[in-house]
């Protein structure tokens, strides 16, 4: 189920992309509230409590190395990981940076899943509003439909591929500790770029606070 759970996120955000792609979803930023302050959420209350076991300044620098690492890869996905693309795509060819960046975060992603139910959620209800986001992008770009299920189908198995080095590999068993800090930073990061972006204009938005209390409140009791 961890496995099959993220890569079926990305399978059903295909699908939704698919049947709205004519008249867009409105509700877009809203849904995106939702997730980013899901995700934060479950971070905070279910993965930060787990690798600070014991209190350390090592631990920190971790997470900090991960928000880094997600600046970085912000540079080539362009926000992707966070609800927006943009991309020349005048090519129509492969895009390899967007791929590669977005192939690293989700890879990453898997790691604390493998043995984190309330983590797996947390992952599932983000990654669904990304596959959609970047399938309607691929649509509108013109992108040819072979390579928007190519791109979302390795995408889609980046996640299970983290949670499966996670849990076969003796090595990477052994600094999970760190390796779950450094998602957390990722974590962190993401999340919290869905929420500032998704006030953008900073007008107070009654619908927008309430998905965010409702992410808040979901996420304490799964
Ligand atoms: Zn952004
Ligand atoms: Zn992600």
């Amino acid at each position: 189920m961890n496995y099959l759970a993220p890569f079926l996120a990305v399978a059903i955000g295909y699908v939704i992309a698919r049947l709205f792609q004519k008249k867009g979803i409105r509700q877009m930023p809203i849904i995106l509230a939702f997730s980013g302050s899901f995700l934060l959420s479950v971070t905070l209350f279910h993965l930060l409590p787990e690798v600070f076991t014991i209190p350390s300044k090592e631990i920190g620098l971790y997470i900090m190395s991960g928000i880094l690492l997600q600046i970085i890869l912000d540079f080539f996905s362009k926000g992707a990981e966070h609800g927006h693309v943009h991309l020349h795509s005048d090519t129509g060819s492969f895009p390899w940076l967007l791929f590669i960046s977005l192939s690293i975060h989700a890879l990453l992603e898997g790691f604390p899943l493998a043995n984190n139910q309330s983590m797996l959620i947390g992952v599932i209800i983000h990654k669904i509003p990304i596959a959609i986001i970047l399938a309607l992008f691929f649509n509108k770009a013109n992108y040819h439909k072979v390579t928007i299920i190519i791109f979302l189908l390795l995408f889609g198995l980046m996640t299970p591929l983290g949670s499966l080095l996670s849990t076969e590999l003796e090595l990477l068993r052994e600094y999970e500790t760190p390796i779950n800090a450094v998602a957390i930073g990722v974590f962190l990061h993401v999340s919290t770029t869905i929420l500032f972006e998704s006030s953008k204009d900073h007008k107070f938005n009654l619908a927008k606070l309430l998905s965010i209390i409702l992410g808040v409140v979901v996420a304490y009791f799964v």
